[in-house]
């Protein structure tokens, strides 16, 4: 294609709401366009991206004997009701009536449509195993969608469903998706981890999440410093080791001491001289259940996704203000365990051992020391709530933990039959006895993807494509497009080059020279083809590497040979 007739429309501001680089650069470079709150038109270098990831993720699942459908993305409420998750999905289901009365979501997900098909049409073991897949739109109508294309509310996913006879079937479904994933971003020239996951909303007994590791990955990671042993988890997931308390002295007796205007675990440890860890950090949530109170050592991190777990609980979020206030008595920040009527304790195994610790009073200004679990509070449960930092031990080998941050690309999960249970999804087995189908469900970000690549490939100057999902390879520019001689040369190689089959686009606007260069940087194809007077004068053609600077000096005669042959090298 003519850059001078394609819609690429490039920016050199960065736009104000973009919090992530690859929010920036998708929008700056021209390849997406925000329509409305995690919303977004993908332009034309952006559906090329999508639809190379897409055409790798085809050729992965198909590898494995996967066969690709369309489902709806207009689902009925029944048969969301059938699997329980209409009432329990919560606001994140965009829902919706149509002339009739009839309720509506638009799909976050397939399970309940796939489950469906699987009972009408799936009636011997015969026909199993089954894997299912789509590429479609999913949405998900987020509190507050940010980052771009990573946390949107409309969204590209591959979504597999695989259908076994028993979770020996699964098992071997299961690892086929795992090598499929594993294929798929290494093609798609990332870097990835496969940590264990949380199973989260979904349900099911086991899953992995794959993580394109970056600095600015909203998920963390922790990871087995030894190699051989290889542990990796999801922070929601890693449990953590509880370490010994340090006081071994006897329990002193409980006495109320005044912190003035002292809130935070930082405060209040520095006014009583003591460390932030002999605080007994008391944190109130509000769930469907009712209140909680749940408390780990001031200087660990509470765990939500674990909290939720522990509870058994769907909603949970942070008590505001004025709940504390009711709960406990006093303003926020001097809630505390003891003399906390009415409101179940969950506590991490290590407050349980914590000896003569600093808890709020549940009264204004003021902290109780020489607390002790089991003489001066009570818990209802006791359960890992906590974040695992980085240092602590692997909880498989004992060897330190490292952290890292990522970004969720993919996700596989092993259902088992929650929901061909739910839905009476069966097949005669041999002995002609119904037995519910045993499911697992895959899933890939394909916009995410795009979005995450971007984070890990880019630079000061914009995007920097692994070869293998960029809009194009090669950029021709010729320096002077007002000169016949180097338009000429340069349309000739661009002819040459899409000959050969390599995907160029020609540069053709009347623009500086230097206007071009920064747009074919920002865009970030990876090789620049520079056509200039030593080009028409010498036949001398510059090939510039977009990831090194490198530049290779050719004739016009080798350039489709020689581009030919850095694409095939595979390290752009
Ligand atoms: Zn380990």
């Amino acid at each position: 294609m003519r850059v001078s007739a394609m819609l690429i429309p490039t920016l050199r501001e960065v736009p104000s709401d973009a919090e992530v680089v690859s929010h920036q650069l998708l929008v700056r470079a021209g390849f997406v366009r925000k329509v409305s709150a995690g919303v977004y038109t993908f332009l034309p270098l952006a559906r090329r991206v999508l639809e190379k990831i897409e055409t790798i993720i085809r050729e992965e699942m198909n590898r494995q004997g996967a066969q690709e459908l369309l489902l709806p993305i207009i689902q009925p409420a029944e048969l969301w009701r059938e699997s329980g998750r209409w009432d329990v999905y919560g606001p994140e289901l965009f829902r919706l009536q149509d002339r009739h009365g009839r309720l509506f979501c638009l799909g976050p997900t397939h399970e309940e449509i796939i489950t469906d098909l699987f009972r009408n049409e799936v009636k011997s073991y015969r026909q199993l195993p089954l894997l299912l897949y789509q590429i479609q739109n999913k949405y998900r109508d987020e509190r507050r969608p940010r980052f771009g294309l990573l946390r949107g509310r409309e969204f590209i996913m591959k979504d597999l469903y695989s259908f076994d006879r028993d979770e020996a079937g699964l098992e071997v479904s299961y690892r086929k998706m795992y090598e499929a994933y594993s294929r798929v971003f290494a093609r798609c020239g990332l870097k990835y981890r496969v940590v264990e996951a949380d199973t989260g909303a979904i349900g099911g007994h086991d899953s992995h999440e794959f993580m394109v590791t970056a600095a600015s990955g909203e998920a963390l990671l922790v990871y087995c410093s030894s190699e051989r042993c290889g542990y990796a988890a999801n922070v929601e997931r890693a449990p953590a080791t509880p370490a010994p308390e340090e006081d071994t002295g006897p329990p002193r007796p409980l006495e109320a001491v005044a912190t003035p205007a002292r809130t935070t675990v930082e405060e209040v440890a520095g006014y009583l001289g003591v460390s932030p860890r002999r605080i007994i950090k008391t944190l109130l949530y509000e769930t469907e259940k009712g209140m909680v109170a749940a408390l780990v050592r001031g200087d660990r991190q509470l765990n939500e996704v674990k909290l939720q777990n522990a509870l058994g609980v769907l909603r949970l979020e942070l008590a505001g203000a004025e709940a504390v206030a009711r709960a406990t008595g006093a303003p926020v920040g001097f809630a505390g365990p003891v003399g906390l009527g009415g409101v179940p304790v969950v506590a991490d195994p290590e407050v349980m051992k914590m000896r003569n610790g600093v808890a709020g009073a549940n009264r204004a200004d003021t902290h109780y020391v020489n607390v002790n679990p089991g003489r001066d509070f009570q818990v209802a449960t006791v359960a890992d709530i906590r974040v695992v930092e980085a240092g602590e031990p692997c909880p498989r080998c004992g060897q330190p933990l490292e952290q890292a941050r990522g970004i969720e690309v993919g996700q596989i999960f092993k259902l088992g039959d929650k929901y061909s249970r739910a839905l009476g999804a069966t097949f005669l087995d041999e002995k002609g006895e119904a037995r519910p189908a045993i499911m697992g469900c895959y899933g890939i970000g394909v916009s995410r993807t795009m979005a995450a690549a971007v984070e890990q490939h880019h630079d000061a100057d914009g995007i920097v494509w692994p070869a293998s999902i960029a809009p194009y390879h090669v950029v021709v520019v010729p320096v002077n497009s007002r000169d016949e001689a180097q338009m000429g040369l340069a349309d000739s190689l661009y002819r040459e080059l899409m000959a050969a089959g390599v995907e160029a686009v020609l540069d053709d606007r009347p623009e500086r020279a230097g206007v071009k260069f920064k747009d074919a940087d920002l865009i970030g194809y990876p090789l620049r083809v520079t056509v200039g007077n030593r080009a028409v004068e010498q036949g001398e053609v510059e090939v510039r590497e977009r990831r090194t600077g490198h530049t290779h000096v050719t004739t016009p005669g080798e350039l489709a040979a020689r581009v030919r042959a850095l694409l095939d090298a595979g390290h752009l």
